[in-house]
């Protein structure tokens, strides 16, 4: 156990003191949020706890072979009217992130928030907040073992696609010596590392190939070349047979460029509103770029959403980042 032993065994009360939780994440989920919602999942069903998972969006598909990846229900299969009213939060750096699940939230609903986002304001009535932590998934390891019982290869594979997904298949600057050794013991129980590397990492489907293509050819930079960034439009998605999920990965491309010091990705919602996902190669602080827009994340991995057309989003927040280099 660790440095913050004492949120760590309040997190344990709250599991063993309730039941009937209700298991939820971020919108949009990725590997991390997928995982972190399983490997709670498995953790309350070997204590014999009833618990809902639910996400406001579908499951990526690439995540279909995580254990009960297929019992994490939309929100529109769950029944309405049903709320609950002990909820266990992973990996959502704030309130807003777990988008309409929110309604299935009893009024004066107890919330356990686990997070490894710096920006998060604890909003939780139990907070598990670790901003070290590679991945919710590797706080995740930690409360597993809390209780007296063994871990088995599926709760394993959700905690190694955690780790290997939030950082980039172990090597962005989040992949510490606790994330390689947590593997490594991972891997023991008979995960498949290079099986999971292969099926997240390498492999790609068509339409994300013909998205990337089309966001590659409306790369743009800033004149000193500090800045650069790609957008992308429901008609592109649309064109090229794409979904949401197909822009994964998009945005390193231009943070990869050399001599770019922020890669951005501007998503279009609607007509009157853009998501933005920032990376940065390190000197600029895109979580807290990202936090003066009303979103929140990592120092080198963020996003928000903003208000306004695409013309306009890319002009302020271009003009914000340059303000920071
Ligand atoms: P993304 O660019 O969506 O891949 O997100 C990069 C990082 O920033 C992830 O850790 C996200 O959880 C976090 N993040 C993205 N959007 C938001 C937001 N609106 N508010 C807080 N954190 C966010
Ligand atoms: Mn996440
Ligand atoms: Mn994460």
């Amino acid at each position: 156990m660790q440095t913050n032993e004492r949120e760590l065994l309040n997190a344990v009360a709250f599991i063993k003191e309730h039941d009937d939780f209700l298991v939820v994440s971020h919108v949009q989920p990725d590997g991390d949020a997928v995982s972190s919602t399983l490997a709670v999942g498995w953790l309350l069903s070997c204590l014999g706890k009833k618990y809902t998972m639910i996400n406001e969006g579908p499951i990526p598909r690439r995540m279909s072979y995580l254990w009960h990846a297929d019992q994490i229900l939309n929100l529109s299969e769950t029944s309405p009217g049903r709320t609950y009213k002990y909820i266990i939060c992973v990996d959502c750096a704030d309130f807003q992130r777990v988008g309409e699940t929110k309604n299935c939230f009893e009024e004066g609903a107890l919330i356990l928030n686990i997070d490894h986002h710096p920006t998060n304001d604890a909003y939780g009535s139990v907070n598990l907040i670790r901003p070290q932590a590679a991945a919710t998934a590797e706080i995740l390891f930690d409360l597993l073992l809390a209780f007296d019982f063994p871990l088995d290869v599926d709760a394993a594979t959700a905690i190694y696609t955690g780790l290997l997904t939030d950082t980039g298949g172990f090597r962005y600057s989040n992949t510490t010596p606790e994330v390689m050794r947590i593997a490594s013991k991972l891997l023991e129980y008979g995960v498949d590392g290079p099986g999971l590397s292969e099926k997240l990492l390498e492999q790609m489907t068509f339409s994300q190939l013909k998205i990337l293509t089309r966001a590659l050819n409306k790369l743009e930079r800033t004149e000193d070349g500090r800045i650069s960034w790609v957008s992308i439009t429901d008609e592109d998605l649309a064109e090229c047979g794409a979904i949401h999920e197909d822009l994964e990965g998009i945005v390193n491309y231009p943070r990869n460029v050399m001599g770019v010091e922020v890669g951005m990705l501007f998503k279009v919602i609607n007509d009157r509103a853009v998501k933005v996902s920032m990376r940065s190669a390190g000197n600029v602080d895109v979580a807290a770029v990202c936090q003066s827009f009303g979103g929140g994340g990592h120092t080198r991995a963020a996003g928000a959403r903003l208000e306004g057309t695409l013309d306009e989003v890319v002009a302020r927040v271009v003009e914000r980042v340059k303000e920071q280099l």
